[in-house]
């Protein structure tokens, strides 16, 4: 039996965690819960899982939900708060693994903490390697934690690398282990065919509309302006040690096939699964064993006569090439890249500004806030607040 943390239980990524530990009760369970205020959730997650601890960053959040488990009789799961105490359920040694799936910055403390502790860790919280990669893997190594990509395209790859690669993550030159490139699919966003003037319309109720996924409203907005594949380009540079030259990112509509690994004597290795977030983590929950899985629908080979691919317009996609330039640049430019993002979608989310400001609003931030590269997790956050108060002061104004 392995016991598991899951930081961002209540959302997109913990529910479907979850789900996959109720499918193996002889396999999993669940040590503790982390969320921030979603107390409704979070008591059904008490009831039905039966944590030893449940952590709710708000106070006020956490005493309510000591009042709900009391009323529901549960009376042996310990309520705790606050960001210290969700990295300790992150590190504890009661711990196998840790899902990393709380949503944007907020996630890299207890994601460290789980890092240095040196657990299994499933990341899906992309923002931590967007913001300070080069730190992550280098402390992955040195406390030998083991780190297991959870978004799709990411953990399709590692699905197709050679050991050697999936071993010593991060730490091994593609081309030495005979790869060429790997290759990135995206789906194009929900207004892939919308015409770029009816743009400045789009509602934030449209824009987390994704046709193929069923995810958190952030990821969502990321998707529908393709800010995500850029965070996702940055994430596979650093969870593969990949150059520029050896990513590359190809539309593909119908998200079936997730990634591709080219390798120089002619062979490719493509990963196709239907898109449904179970599966990649089932995948990492059992790694390096693999584990049954009921989902909803599967794929039928004979219906994948018309897979659809193209090369990706940069140009159309405004937001992509600000985390491409980002990251030519440097890593503090990520980080405000990142940080501007986040305000950025939370204003769009909440109508202050328009879908097509959003890029706007980060490149205005990327130039206003030139920081010299983080050396740490502190650097790291202050260079974020700097790009936040801007990217606020943009954003009301
Ligand atoms: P959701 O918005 O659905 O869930 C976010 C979770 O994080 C919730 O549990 C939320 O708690 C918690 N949370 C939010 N803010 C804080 C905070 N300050 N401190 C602690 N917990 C917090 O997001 P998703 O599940 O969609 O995404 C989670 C992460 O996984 C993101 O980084 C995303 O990019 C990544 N990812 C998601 C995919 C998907 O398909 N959804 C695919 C690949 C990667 P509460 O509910 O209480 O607010």
């Amino acid at each position: 039996m392995q016991s598991l943390t899951i930081l961002g239980s209540t959302g997109s990524i913990g529910k479907a965690t979850l789900s996959v530990i109720q499918q193996h009760p002889d396999k999993f369970f669940v040590h503790a819960l982390v969320a921030k205020n979603n107390v409704a959730v979070m008591t059904e997650q008490c009831v039905t899982m039966c944590p030893k601890y449940a952590c709710m960053i708000s106070e006020d959040a956490a005493r309510i939900l000591k009042k709900n488990l009391i009323a529901a009789g549960k009376y042996n799961i310990e309520v705790l708060s606050g960001v210290m105490h969700a990295c300790e359920l992150a590190s504890t040694d009661d711990v196998d693994m840790v899902m990393s799936a709380i949503v944007g910055i907020a996630g890299l403390k207890p994601t460290f903490s789980a890092l240095r502790s040196g657990k299994k860790i499933l990341l899906a919280n992309k923002e931590t390697l967007v913001t300070c990669g080069q730190l992550f893997m280098k402390e992955a190594k040195r406390y030998r934690a083991c780190i297991l990509p959870i978004d799709s395209e990411h953990n399709a790859i590692f699905q197709n690398l050679p050991e050697i690669c999936q071993k010593n993550l991060g730490n091994t030159s593609l081309s030495e282990c005979g790869i060429s490139r790997i290759v990135l699919t995206a789906s194009g966003g929900i207004f892939f065919k919308t015409p770029q003037e009816q743009l400045t319309e789009i509602t934030p109720e449209q824009a987390c509309a994704h046709p193929n996924w069923a995810m958190g409203r952030k990821i969502s907005v990321d998707s529908a302006t393709m800010m995500n594949k850029g965070l996702e380009y940055i994430e596979a540079r650093h969870l593969f040690n990949a150059k520029p030259s050896e990513i590359e990112i190809l539309l593909h509509p119908q998200s079936i096939v997730h990634a591709m690994v080219y390798y120089s004597d002619g062979n490719i290795l493509a990963h196709l699964a239907h898109p449904d977030m179970k599966i990649p983590i089932a995948y990492a929950m059992a790694y390096p064993n693999r584990i049954g899985l009921k989902i909803s629908s599967n794929i039928d080979i004979y219906y994948l006569n018309k897979l659809y691919f193209d090369q990706l317009d940069n140009h159309s996609y405004p937001c992509f090439q600000l985390a491409i330039d980002a990251d030519n640049c440097s890593q503090s430019a990520t980080i405000v890249l990142n940080a501007a993002n986040e305000i950025a979608v939370e204003a769009f989310l909440h109508k202050m500004i328009a879908f097509t400001a959003i890029p706007d609003v980060i490149r205005r931030v990327l130039d206003a806030i030139n920081l010299n590269d983080p050396n740490d997790i502190d650097d790291v956050l202050y260079i974020d607040q700097k790009a936040r108060e801007k990217a606020i002061s943009i954003c009301i104004t």
